[in-house]
């Protein structure tokens, strides 16, 4: 029994997990049993302010009850049927997701990196399609992040995570993130598409910067390629607009959704033009689990009440507040530096590995995580409050008062 009722301890779950489970995660001693709002609580009945949440998949906080309810309704109801018939709240999501968004068509699949194979697979197919098949290639941005598959692997601009994997897929091209001239360099008759994540959060919390985005869309109509935006982190309310690239006033033709998009359970979407979906016909691609009924309907309640009960606007206020407050912070220790991010993405460069406050923190009753060594992230659900901003801060504060 793994209940919260179970009276195991937090460290009797560690050591049975420590025997059977893969041992792909450097774990925190942390055994989380049950959640509400922006808190965990642990296997001891601790209880934790959580500013990962769950890496920006709680965007509505941990059993929002109208997730739970939808959950719950649908389970009672149809849990899974087969992609060989329509199921009316997959149908109900991608017309939710079309008419918030520049997207005509979704594909509906479990998790970020299925998303993004979707959204490669499709871009290659329409290259092939519509001009010839040696033309493949895909400019992605140094420092990104696009999930564990061999696509998603190929397509991250990060040596490591390739290491000991190869040969991975070919036709991947990097460049530094936020140059215009780089991609305009790496542009070749083979470019087929460029992928690229509004906000890299992965990669340290970096912001396109103005006007970014805009000239890499004008290099696609210029030389007929796919834009592609990763958005499986920072879309879904994160940064304070439904998606990250709104931001931008510049759509791409492809967005993949993951992440928050259902409010906890997993799912991934790839958004795309009518254009660019002709080329997914019947047949080309599939998932069998990718729109079922129970993730559907979880989703559609999710978005809704990302889009009708102001969750936005507080993920604004609470983003501006939030960054005051870390500002303020940066100001008084000496090894804290700048703050980057947009809405509640938000990541606090240090001058220090980032590890061992992250450890503390925990000790400490507050999750956080630590990305590219040294940048604490701070992606809370969008419901916080200012006082659980307030509370995570003098956390914080005390930590950083230690040194
Ligand atoms: C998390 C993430 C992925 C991978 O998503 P999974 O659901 O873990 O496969 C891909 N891209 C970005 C930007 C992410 O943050």
């Amino acid at each position: 029994m793994s209940t919260i009722n179970d009276n195991s301890t937090s460290q009797s779950w560690i050591e049975r997990g420590n025997k059977h489970v893969a041992t792909t995660y450097g774990r925190y001693p942390l055994v989380a049993v049950k959640g509400e709002g922006c808190w965990l609580w642990d296997a001891d009945g601790k209880k934790y302010l959580d500013f990962l949440a769950g890496v920006a998949v709680n965007n509505l906080g941990h059993c929002h009850p109208k997730v739970v309810k939808a959950l719950q309704q649908q389970a009672e109801t149809l849990i899974h049927c087969s992609n060989f018939y329509h199921i009316p709240s997959q149908i109900e999501l991608a017309e939710l997701i079309c008419n918030h968004s520049f997207g005509d068509r979704v594909f509906f699949c479990n998790s970020g990196v299925e998303a993004n194979e979707a959204a490669l697979k499709l871009a290659r197919k329409y290259s092939s399609d519509n001009f010839n098949v040696d033309r493949y290639e895909v400019i992605t941005a140094l420092a990104s992040f696009h999930g564990r598959s061999y696509a998603g692997i190929s397509a991250t601009g990060q040596d490591g995570i390739r290491k000991g994997f190869g040969p991975v897929v070919p036709g991947f091209v990097y460049v530094p993130f936020g140059e215009v001239e780089a991609i305009k360099n790496a542009i070749t008759p083979e470019t087929c598409a460029i992928m690229l994540e509004p906000v890299q959060g992965e990669g340290g919390i970096h912001v396109a910067p103005t006007g970014y985005l805009q000239a890499v869309r004008e290099l696609c109509d210029e030389h007929k390629i796919l834009l592609i935006f990763d958005e499986v982190q920072v879309g879904c309310g994160r940064t304070g607009k439904l998606f990250a690239h709104q931001h931008d006033n510049v759509a791409p033709d492809i967005m993949t959704l993951a992440k928050a998009l259902a409010g906890g359970p997993p799912i991934g979407a790839m958004v795309a033009t009518e254009k660019v979906s002709a080329s997914f016909g019947p047949g080309t691609h599939g998932s069998t689990f990718g729109g079922n009924p129970l993730m559907a309907t979880t989703a559609v309640a999710a978005l809704r009440t990302l889009l009708d009960d102001g969750v936005l606007d507080n993920c604004v206020a609470m983003g501006d507040y939030l960054r005051s407050k870390l500002e303020q912070l940066s100001t008084r220790y000496p090894f804290a530096g700048e703050v980057r991010g947009r809405g509640l993405i938000l990541g606090l460069q240090l001058g220090i590995p980032g590890a061992d406050i992250v450890k503390q923190a925990l000790q400490q009753g507050l999750l956080i995580n630590c990305t590219a060594g040294n940048v604490l992230r701070f992606v809370p659900p969008l419901i916080v409050s200012r006082d659980e901003i307030d509370q995570a801060m003098e956390i914080l504060e005390l930590l950083f008062k230690e040194g």
